[in-house]
């Protein structure tokens, strides 16, 4: 038998939050963002649910070949564009669109000697000061690219850094969307602005195509003020495992590495088959939520490599083989967010869902 550990993914939760995206943005296109491997989900995993998407944006031309193979022929964009002049030629034979970020990226694009068509992004830079022209130079790369026989359409592109949040007790989006209006206003072509964040908090914002990615996948972008829950959003990843060996804990006794925790008076704790070479995080401290046959529970002690301990005083059923879930959905139904776990280690959904190693055994559920 394989070790217990495993990732369900949840179809039917992978289509219900494409459905909410399209309910927020109705009069866009969705593109379902599936880079990192679809969030780790695995792109093979997602895609039969995400095929009424509008498109796929990811980053590594692998997983647009990928994406192909599986039969999906409508868009793919790379947000970050190409990193090489060749790349152009696969973005050509895989039919690909791509972001035009640099100066170096344009250079390429105008350099490319073989008949082509390409939809292009342009990326401003708004504010966030990743990548991106500024909007000095914004429309001068505009007209650069829109003199060249090789681009079909040049899409306004700009991603928010604070959609998830208030900036300097202002609104987040506004010092970013109002330059990114006032830049592109004389120039013709559609826009691109909104992540999750923005898709689910200000639905009001003119953006032809969204590009939704971690409200797909269940978690919520603004975590705590809003949960999934109050998105209407599934959890679409469930890290199960199963308890392989019990303890029973005098007063003083201590658990794992570094002995860390000591027990304070007599327990009962269940060693799970789950440790950091399985994506857990080894900071989560003792505390961290975990659900044990659907009872709520905690981690205990340090997190080993292949294993983490937890408190099972008051699961009275427990026993070896007992589910334990340490995010997502237990088998019967009851939920553990994603994002509960990541708040009491310090980080995100985003972070755990992407962390989940090639060692846990992927299967899909409706
Ligand atoms: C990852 C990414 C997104 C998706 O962001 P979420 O917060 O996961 O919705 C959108 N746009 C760009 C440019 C990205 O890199």
């Amino acid at each position: 038998m394989p070790r217990p550990i495993t990732a369900v993914i949840h179809n039917e939760a992978l289509q219900h939050n494409l459905s909410i995206a399209k309910q927020h943005m109705p009069n866009s296109k969705v593109f379902a963002v599936v880079k990192a491997n679809a969030y780790g989900h695995g792109i093979e995993h997602v895609y039969p649910s995400f095929q009424t998407a509008d498109g796929f944006a990811l980053l590594d031309i692998a997983e647009a070949r990928r994406l192909r193979t599986l039969g999906w022929a409508g868009p793919i964009l790379l947000l970050e564009g190409i990193f090489s002049a060749q790349d152009l030629q696969d973005c050509l034979d895989l039919n690909l669109s791509f972001t035009i970020h640099s100066e170096h990226q344009l250079n390429w694009v105008e350099q490319f000697s073989r008949a082509a068509h390409f939809d292009v992004y342009l990326k401003m830079n708004s504010g966030m000061n990743r990548l991106g022209f500024h909007p000095e130079h914004y429309q001068a790369a505009w007209e650069r690219l829109n003199q060249l026989d090789q681009i079909q359409t040049i899409t306004h592109m700009m991603h928010f850094s604070d959609a998830d949040n208030q900036r300097f007790g202002e609104s987040g989006i506004d010092y970013q969307y109002t330059i990114f209006e006032e830049t592109i206003r004389d120039l013709p072509g559609e826009s691109t602005i909104c992540n999750s964040a923005a898709i689910l908090r200000h639905p009001e914002l003119h953006s032809d195509t969204v590009r939704s990615g971690i409200m797909l996948y269940g978690s919520s972008p603004d975590y705590p003020i809003h949960t999934a829950q109050d998105w209407d959003l599934q959890p679409t990843m469930s890290l199960r495992s199963e308890i392989i060996a019990i303890q029973e804990l005098k007063n003083h006794d201590s658990v794992g590495y570094g002995s860390t925790f000591i027990a304070e008076h007599a327990m009962k704790i269940g060693i799970v088959a789950c440790g950091y070479a399985d994506g857990y995080p080894r900071v989560s401290p003792t505390g961290t939520p975990v659900l044990v046959n659907s009872i709520r529970s905690k981690i205990i002690g340090r997190i080993s490599m292949d294993m983490l301990a937890v408190d099972i005083s008051h699961v009275k059923d427990a026993v070896v083989g007992s589910e334990v879930v340490l995010w997502g959905k237990s088998s019967n139904g009851t939920i553990l967010p994603i994002d509960e776990v990541a708040a009491s280690s310090g980080t995100i959904g985003y972070e755990l869902m992407c962390a989940v190693t090639a060692r846990v055994n992927f299967i899909n559920q409706e």
